[in-house]
């Protein structure tokens, strides 16, 4: 994004370097090499992305989740110096970031405060629904509370309007992600495109600019990595010597995380050889040891039921493991520790913000990115709650991505801020937990041992019945599970598939006949009363007392 390389523009001028005082702001050498190493990658291999050929790319994404992003670089091929730019670049942008945890508070907040002006005048200007909504309000002097908020209703209902490119259509959107191959490219060439599961009941498209998920890649890199060094000589570093990542998911796709995912080669350049998996292929473990990562980063159940495997697993080189997506209760935070003996830093992230925090690694909870984003931990009637109190919502704004803009945006998550300063050595606000995000996960017993059957499972199998508005899961019994539905207005029966269906998504995972699934039809499914927060995955019976029997 140009504000992005203007950013890079400055260090580079204070290097007094030759290309980048020639060139127009927008047109600077990075521009240019980006270009010339598309080329360069064109007559090669003809790949579309970024950077030399993945090896084993299947064909198509959903029949086979693992693949190596890139093969070991080689220095003189013209694409690889093009590479080694980009790195260059990413590493630049990372030295800008990456002392901002130990910058007094005051002057963080002054940097949030630029950014947030900036962002409501650009949100006002180009999009319908927010120059309606603060209508009325100077922009150029306002407080952050006579922001009116939003919420995950308004922002669907009113898609389009929300957008501050007038281009974007709501059905082109919609036929993009319906297209597994587009995972990885750009829509409209400048746009990361996903969507959130629903955990409040209704789905949201979200678009990112790249900016977004630079921030995101390099806040993960540097405050959410406590054994790194990120700068310069690190990134030179690690272009010959690259942090291997294993990236376990259930499977590829649009969802938030997962949909970044997909960019990382291309932002974090060749810093990283990344190698993604799926938690039920059936040769995980070998393919984990084979390939010896450095940090592994999954969901908590998967990576619960890596540790509970764990005596199978030889990862002599891992350092650190990332929790994403899933709420890390404790009882899995002490299996994966006690499995693994590495850093578990549990990153807090929304759909809507995925740069929102990141995990500390001495008192545990995760520190806000005041710098990139804004997050208001309050009551019912919106008013803050102090640190040390659990609120009864937050409020959440990116700084980051104008295309889209969430500002003062409702989650129904319950969290606590910590009071006492952090002795990791960040001055940012700490997350001292969260709470309303239950674990979505079941144990079922296969016979001969407990398995843990994650949402996605049932997620997978109910995604291609349009006829669902919503379902909630519930384990009656060790292996039976009453699926609750509540159909779209205009459907009074249910989906003639539906139990097979889900019958198949158990079998493919490897859980043939061992759950009864009963299905109802209810007119309307609610929120948990205790959290307010819509729950897909209720366990009446808990785990078992030991899931290793
Ligand atoms: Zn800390």
């Amino acid at each position: 994004m140009p504000r992005l390389y203007r950013i890079v523009d400055g260090c580079l001028s204070s290097r007094r370097t030759i290309a980048a005082r020639c060139l127009p702001a927008r047109r600077n050498w990075y521009t240019i090499a980006c270009s010339l190493r598309v080329r360069c990658a064109a007559i090669k291999g003809g790949w579309e992305g970024f950077g030399p050929k993945p090896q084993n790319r299947p064909a198509n994404p959903r029949d086979v989740v693992a693949y190596t992003a890139f093969p070991p670089p080689s220095l003189f091929h013209p694409a690889t110096a093009m590479s080694f730019l980009h790195s260059l670049r990413f590493a630049l942008f990372i030295t800008r970031i990456v002392h901002v945890p130990q910058w007094r508070p005051a002057h963080v907040a002054r940097v949030q405060r630029r950014r947030l002006r900036r962002l409501v005048r650009f949100a006002a200007e180009r999009s319908p629904l927010y120059r309606e909504k603060y209508r009325g309000i100077d922009l150029n002097h306002f407080e952050l509370s006579q922001l009116p908020t939003t919420n995950k209703v308004e922002v669907a209902s009113h898609f389009e309007e929300s957008l501050t490119d007038g281009r974007i259509r709501r059905a082109d959107v919609e036929r993009f992600i319906e297209n597994p191959d587009n995972l990885g490219r750009w829509f409209l060439d400048r746009y990361a495109v996903s969507h959130t599961s629903g955990s409040q009941g209704q789905p949201l498209l979200i678009l990112q600019d790249r900016l977004a998920l630079e921030v995101f890649f390099a806040a993960m890199c540097s405050r959410g990595n406590p054994s790194g060094k990120p700068g310069v000589i690190e990134g030179i570093r690690r272009f010959r010597h690259p942090v291997r990542v294993a990236i376990v998911t259930l499977r590829r796709g649009f969802y938030p995380s997962g949909s970044a995912i997909e960019f990382m080669p291309e932002i974090v350049g060749d810093f990283v050889h990344i190698q993604r998996l799926s938690s039920v292929q059936s040769d995980l473990i070998e393919r984990l040891n084979a390939f010896q990562p450095n940090v592994l980063v999954s969901y908590a159940s998967i990576l619960e039921a890596l540790a509970i495997q764990s005596d199978k697993l030889h990862l002599n080189n891992l350092r650190q493991i990332a929790n994403i997506s899933e709420q890390l209760v404790p009882r899995a935070g002490k299996r994966i520790q006690e499995a693994f003996h590495v850093a578990l830093p549990d990153h807090y992230a929304t759909g809507e913000c995925l740069l929102l925090s990141n995990g500390c690694p001495t008192n545990g909870g995760s520190h806000i990115n005041a710098d990139w984003a804004i997050f208001e931990v309050v009551d019912d009637d919106y008013r803050p709650v102090p640190p040390g109190q659990l609120g009864k919502k937050i409020l959440v704004t990116n700084l980051a991505n104008t295309v889209q803009p969430f500002i003062r945006y409702e989650v129904g998550d319950r969290v606590m801020m910590a009071v006492e300063p952090c002795r990791c050595g960040s001055r940012l606000p700490r997350i001292d937990h969260v709470e309303g995000r239950a674990a979505e996960t079941f144990w079922i017993f296969d016979g001969s041992r407990h398995q843990l059957v994650s949402g996605g499972i049932f997620c997978a199998a109910l995604d291609s019945l349009h006829e669902v508005r919503e379902w909630q899961a519930i384990q009656t019994e060790r292996n039976r599970v009453k699926m609750r539905l509540e159909l779209l207005p205009h459907v009074s029966t249910p989906p003639p598939l539906v139990r097979e269906a889900l019958l198949h998504a158990l079998t493919k995972h490897e859980l043939p006949g061992y759950v009864v699934v009963d299905v109802e039809v209810v007119p309307k499914l609610l929120p948990d009363q205790v959290t307010s927060k819509f729950r897909r995955m209720i366990s009446e019976i808990g785990p078992p007392d030991d899931p290793q029997m």
